[in-house]
C-alpha cells in the first residue's frame, strides 16, 4: 500500500496488533499467525532484532510472508486424510461384518456349513501331524417338525436359537459348533477321543431336555439325538467322518431317539 515506505513501522503495523505486540522483546521469533478470518490471511512471521553494540537494539527486521494458500492446502490435505482414514475404518468394519455373515448362521449365531468345510480339513491335517484324535458329533432334534406343527415356525426358530446358545455356552474356543442344516448341528472337538465326545454329547442331550422355552407354552422341548465318529478310527477325511457320524446318528434314531451313539469300530 502507498505511504508505507519510510513510514514508522509501529504505525504501519498498528492494523495488526498481533504483529506489533511481538517486537517489543529483543529475541528472535518465528511463528505462524492468522491475521484475519474473512478474507483469510495467514502469515509466516519472522522477527529479528538488529543489534547496535552490546545491549542496544537498533531496530527489527520483520519478514512477513503471506502463506494463506499453503495453509489452506495443508488444511484440505488433512481433511482428505481424515476422510480417507474414516473410509478405511468403515471398510474394515464392513469386511469384519461380511466375514461374520459369511461364516455364521444368523439364527443361532453358530458357525455355518461353509465355515466347517473350510476348517475341518485343516483340523484333520493338524491332528494327522500331531497324531491326535478329533471327534465329529452330529446332532439332530427329534420330531422337530412337530414343534413347528404344534407351536408355529417361530417357536421352532426360538428352540433352534436356544440350542445354539447351549452349544455356545458349552464349547471350548478350539471347538467348532456349526448349524449345518435345518435342525442338524455338527460339533467338531479337536484333540478329543470318542469316549469324551460321547460324554459331552450326553451332557448336551440332557441340558437340551431341561431347557425352558417359553414359546412352547409349557410343553417340554423335544429330545436330541447324536452320532459320533472319531478321527482316525472312523475315517481319514471330512466326508468319511461326517458319513460315519451320520450313520451313528441314524442308529440313535432307530433305537428310539433321545440317544447318543458312537460309530462302531472305535478303539479308544
Ligand atoms: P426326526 O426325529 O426323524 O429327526 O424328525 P424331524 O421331524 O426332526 O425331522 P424332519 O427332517 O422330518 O423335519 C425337520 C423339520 O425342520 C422340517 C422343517 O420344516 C424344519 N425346519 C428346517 N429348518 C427350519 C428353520 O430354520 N426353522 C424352523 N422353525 N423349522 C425348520
Ligand atoms: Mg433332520
Ligand atoms: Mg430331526
Amino acid at each position: 500500500p502507498s505511504g508505507v515506505i519510510g513510514a514508522d513501522a509501529g504505525r504501519v503495523l498498528s492494523t495488526w496488533p498481533q504483529i506489533a505486540d511481538r517486537f517489543h522483546t529483543d529475541r528472535e521469533s518465528h511463528l505462524e499467525l492468522t491475521l484475519s478470518q474473512n478474507p483469510l490471511l495467514h502469515i509466516d512471521l519472522r522477527i529479528a532484532p538488529l543489534r547496535k553494540g552490546f545491549h542496544v537494539t537498533a531496530g527489527f527486521l520483520i519478514v512477513v510472508r503471506d502463506i494463506t494458500q499453503r495453509y489452506l492446502a495443508a488444511i484440505s490435505l488433512q481433511d482428505a486424510n481424515e476422510r480417507l482414514q474414516a473410509q478405511v475404518r468403515e471398510i474394515e468394519r464392513l469386511r469384519d461384518e461380511l466375514h461374520e455373515q459369511a461364516t455364521h448362521d444368523a439364527l443361532t449365531g453358530l458357525f455355518n456349513r461353509w465355515h466347517l468345510d473350510d476348517m475341518l480339513p485343516r483340523i484333520l491335517d493338524r491332528a494327522r501331524m500331531d497324531g491326535t484324535s478329533v471327534a465329529v458329533t452330529m446332532f439332530d432334534i427329534d420330531h422337530f417338525k412337530q414343534v413347528n406343527d404344534l407351536h408355529g415356525h417361530s417357536a421352532g426358530d426360538a428352540l433352534l436359537a436356544r440350542l445354539g446358545q447351549l452349544f455356545t455356552e458349552r464349547t471350548r474356543p478350539e471347538d467348532i459348533a456349526c448349524r449345518c442344516g435345518g435342525e442338524e448341528f455338527i460339533l467338531v472337538l479337536p484333540q478329543t477321543v470318542g469316549r469324551v465326545a460321547a460324554q459331552r454329547a450326553e451332557e448336551l442331550r440332557q441340558a437340551f431336555r431341561n431347557l425352558d422355552v417359553p414359546e412352547l407354552n409349557g410343553d417340554r422341548p423335544p429330545t436330541l439325538s447324536a452320532g459320533i465318529a472319531e478321527f482316525p478310527q472312523h475315517g481319514d477325511s471330512q466326508d468319511a467322518l461326517i458319513h460315519a457320524a451320520d450313520k451313528a446318528l441314524y442308529l440313535a434314531k432307530e433305537s428310539g431317539r433321545d440317544a447318543v451313539r458312537r460309530a462302531v469300530g472305535g478303539s479308544k
